[in-house]
């Protein structure tokens, strides 16, 4: 699989066959480099046909076992499929789970991962992937021979985690100084390099925003990139959001002998990583009618979707609200979904759905979805459930896939709100409230982030 850069688009069918080539990476590049040397972002040039994969999969299927066997199709002509399924075999100790609530409804869960949201799953794929290729090119004891850095939120545990004890892997975070003054929650300090782990934590003096500005400068900075070999688990790299495409498929495969209507899946969108890998599974040639793209009131991206033209986007003020998780000013994969609208607006306006729910009716829908079916809803997968309830409406039909993106004891107090239950956070997950202080507090500003790493190592 090739990849070229968002900012080339439309240049690039008319750009000759040998330009063409010119300005295209393969999948390991475009991981190991993450960002194209222009503004854009790494896009696949052309995905591999899985219709026949559908077509023959049974329900038996294990997550793994999907994963395996397409893992290969990404990686045809650069990693034999013996290395390529090895990646994917090394990637999840954990899957989805599909539930199937009535003939309108199901909920895919995707919080079973060991930091509880589904960002394990690129996160943990990506780390699988470097640490294959780092144990092909460079050998046993390949220490520092990669450094991950990524603009961590809540993300920050799960990072660590799928590279704790990776070989030739560093990693960098950044966590804004606005959540955490002086402390940053989920690490270990047993993980930090100056304890023989292989973690840097630094707090910026900056919001998130901040924060994913410095990681694209710093893989920008050529020089100092390439002589640490700078990548980003953040969504900005591809790997990451590829392997998102397999619980869309998985579900397929799941659900392919009993609906007969329409399939839409309903996607809670902050970043929108989860739409677009939704939409990877569709050219892959998953039969899918649409994907609702479930925001909350920082909704100031649907009007852009519903225009359907990839015309600007202006970004408005962000709101506070109960689901947090999808309070995203400007989404950091906007060129990538931009690149699916300008290749085929017409195709687009009728295969995404802007949706915007506001507090109130984010908690009703989680009250709703425990009386109606026993089940507790966080409160991003609310606003995608009530997004699909009100799809539902207009339609008999349809069968909507909820997406349920974390593990709802993390938004207990919500939980509580809404419908009355107490629930506790899993063990696994309450270490993630653990605070530590970080290794460097820098301004931001891209040189004192360069230095306090230089110093680190
Ligand atoms: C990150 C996150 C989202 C938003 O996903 P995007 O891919 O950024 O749209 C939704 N829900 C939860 C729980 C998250 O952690």
């Amino acid at each position: 699989m090739h990849f070229y850069s968002t900012a080339v688009q439309g240049e690039f069918a008319r750009l000759d066959s040998r330009k063409q080539t010119a300005g295209m990476v393969s999948f390991k590049e475009a991981v190991l480099r993450c960002l194209p040397d222009d503004e854009g972002l790494y896009v696949p040039e052309a995905l591999p046909d899985l219709r026949q994969f559908l077509l023959n999969a049974d329900k038996s299927i294990s997550f793994t076992a999907l994963a395996s066997a397409i893992t290969p199709r990404f990686f045809e002509g650069e990693l034999s499929a013996e290395e390529a399924a090895r990646i994917a075999k090394n990637a999840f100790g954990f899957s989805p789970a599909l539930v199937e609530l009535d003939e309108t409804f199901s909920v895919l869960c995707l919080y079973d991962g060991p930091t509880g949201t589904f960002k394990d799953f690129g996160i943990g794929f990506l780390a699988s992937l470097l640490e294959e290729l780092l144990g092909r090119e460079l050998g046993a004891g390949a220490a520092g021979k990669v450094m991950v850095i990524s603009a961590m939120r809540d993300t920050g545990a799960g990072i660590v985690n799928a590279f704790r004890g990776r070989r030739g892997i560093v990693t960098v975070l950044l966590c804004p100084r606005s959540e955490s003054r002086g402390v940053i929650r989920g690490l270990d300090s047993a993980d930090f390099v100056p304890n023989g782990g292989n973690v840097i934590p630094i707090e910026v003096e900056g919001n998130l925003d901040d924060c994913q500005r410095l990681v694209s400068g710093i893989i920008r900075d050529r020089p100092f990139a390439d002589r640490y070999h700078v990548t980003s688990a953040n969504a900005i790299n591809a790997g990451r959001l590829l392997p998102q495409a397999f619980y869309y498929l998985y579900s397929f495969i799941m659900l392919k002998r009993k609906i007969s209507g329409d399939l839409f899946f309903s996607i809670p969108s902050g970043n929108f990583g989860n739409l677009i890998a939704g939409l990877y599974a569709w050219k892959f040639g998953m039969p899918v009618d649409g994907f609702i793209a479930a925001m909350n009131a920082n909704n100031a991206f649907g009007p852009y979707i519903r225009a359907g033209n990839a015309g600007p986007f202006s970004p408005s003020a962000l709101t506070s609200t109960n689901s947090p998780a999808l309070d995203v000013g400007r989404p950091s994969n906007y060129e990538r979904l931009n690149s699916f609208y300008k290749s085929a607006p017409a195709v687009m306006r009728h295969m995404v759905f802007p949706r915007s729910t506001g507090d109130a009716e984010t908690l009703a829908a989680m009250r709703r979805a425990w009386e109606k079916y026993g089940l507790i809803l966080d409160p991003q997968g609310a606003v995608g459930f009530a997004a699909a309830e009100r799809m539902a409406e207009d339609d008999f039909n349809r069968h909507i896939v909820c997406l349920a993106t974390g593990h709802p004891a993390y938004w207990a107090h919500t939980v509580y709100e809404a419908t009355g239950e107490r629930i506790e956070l899993p063990e696994r997950l309450s270490a993630l409230a653990k605070e530590t202080a970080p290794i460097a507090f820098i301004k931001n500003d891209l040189e004192g982030l360069e230095n306090a790493i230089a110093s680190c190592l």
